[in-house]
């Protein structure tokens, strides 16, 4: 029989059940209570159909109940045996005895003015990782982190200058979805997850790839591959394996240049595949009818943002199914790079829009609270926190390479 193999939750003699979110303006804290216990549970997050099968035939239970079970905890969303009654006494006893249902705790939610709320969740070994909930007019957006930290180090990230830490398991990754939708309440009318948070998520495939079965799989939260967006800096072997799964999210490519010269020092991993090779990779990529590949560009003052780019973007583009979200780069004082007036926005957007490209530009959600794109780095304390320094800075050299061109 196939070995299952969970990951094990530690449940400590202090042990934390969370009771509620209390919240604040600022932030919302946990409150746990002291229920206390010292076995080492199973954390059925993360579990699927096949392995709850199996915990279930060892138990000696009749294979209908790991299907009761996996929509309890994936679209009932309970968080505790005794409330799934419709299993009777004992093998609720049992299922108490030897696992649970725990989600990432949240240490902290940082809520911004502008409704966003970004979450810090504490992982084993004492390390944090972080969620966003962006409420919109038409949907509601959660971003997703998959890596304690990043190894590809891009120039213009914050989570880049964290060493890679670990990947996140299957269960840590839908668990954060969970853990928004348990305080969210209910479940938004139009949810979309952006796979856009800490980390590359191509590399750390096969959890990434067993999350979006999870969360996509009909007998539990059931959510359209289309509204799952999976954002990568170009890990081509990786897109190369997404194009042949049955599930596919929509792709998103964090191209951010338009020269090799300029990405070989923003995102070092193009001098291992560089943007011809990426955007082959693109061309091969299969869509469906109605879908396309959404390209990332982050504009940065006098290192990619001139008009010779943007014409250069449109031609690197031309005949792909696409969208470019344009991101003027989200300033902060661990990356030595500037953002570019709003003109020059306009102007590189204006270049692709006259070649009939589909060109937004993406305005910052959360900024006040260090929840916009490339901010997420486990802080505590708000942006600009002079406390506060990048554990790995920029190297001048990098600079140097990159010319930066001022008007
Ligand atoms: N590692 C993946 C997904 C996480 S980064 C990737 O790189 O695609 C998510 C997005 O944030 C990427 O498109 C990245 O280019 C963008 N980003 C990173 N740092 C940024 C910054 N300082 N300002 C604006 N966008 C940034
Ligand atoms: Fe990692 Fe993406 Fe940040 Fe680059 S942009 S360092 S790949 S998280």
């Amino acid at each position: 029989m196939k070995q299952t193999r969970f990951p094990r939750i530690s449940l400590p003699a202090s042990c934390c059940r969370l009771v509620s979110f209390q919240r604040s303006r600022q932030f919302t804290k946990i409150l746990l209570d002291g229920i206390v216990t010292d076995v080492e549970k199973q954390n059925l997050v993360g579990a699927d159909m096949e392995e709850i099968e199996a915990l279930i035939s060892e138990m000696g239970e009749a294979p209908f109940r790991a299907r009761q079970i996996f929509a309890a905890i994936y679209s009932r969303r309970i968080r505790n045996w005794d409330d799934l009654t419709d299993l009777g006494k004992t093998l609720r006893a049992k299922l108490k005895d030897c696992s649970a249902i725990g989600y990432p705790p949240a240490e902290r939610v940082f809520e911004s003015q502008d409704g966003t709320r970004r979450y810090l969740f504490a992982v084993p070994p004492a390390q944090k990782i972080e969620s966003v909930f962006i409420p919109e007019e038409r949907r509601d957006t959660f971003c997703i982190s998959t890596q304690v930290g990043c190894a590809v180090e891009c120039l213009f990230c914050v989570t880049g200058k964290l060493p890679l830490r670990r990947n996140l398991t299957a269960g840590e990754i839908v668990g954060q979805v969970l853990a928004l939708l348990a305080d969210r309440g209910t479940l938004p009318k139009r949810l979309n997850i952006v796979i856009m948070g800490m980390g590359e998520p191509l590399h750390n495939y096969d959890n990434v790839m067993k999350a979006i079965r999870l969360i996509t799989d009909k007998r539990g939260l059931s959510l359209s591959p289309r509204r799952i967006t999976l954002s990568t800096s170009g890990i081509v072997p990786g897109i190369q394996r997404l194009a042949a799964e049955p599930v596919i999210p929509n792709l998103a490519i964090s191209l951010n240049a338009t020269t090799d010269k300029v990405r070989d020092v923003l995102i070092p991993i193009n001098r291992k595949w560089n943007i011809a090779t990426l955007v082959d990779a693109c061309r091969e990529f299969p869509l469906e009818k109605r879908r396309r590949i959404t390209f990332e560009y982050v504009l940065i003052e006098g290192v990619n943002d001139t008009p010779e780019d943007a014409r250069r973007l449109v031609g690197l583009l031309r005949g792909l199914k696409k969208k470019v979200n344009l991101i003027p780069l989200n300033a902060d004082p661990w990356i030595p790079l500037k953002t570019p007036s709003d003109e020059r926005v306009l102007a590189f957007q204006k270049i692709l829009v006259d070649h009939h490209i589909t060109a937004y530009i993406r305005r910052p959600r959360g900024e006040d609270v260090s929840a916009a794109c490339g901010m997420l780095a486990g802080r505590e304390q708000p942006r600009g926190d002079p406390v506060q320094r990048p554990p790995k800075p920029a190297k001048p050299a990098a600079l140097a390479k990159l010319e930066i061109r001022t008007r």
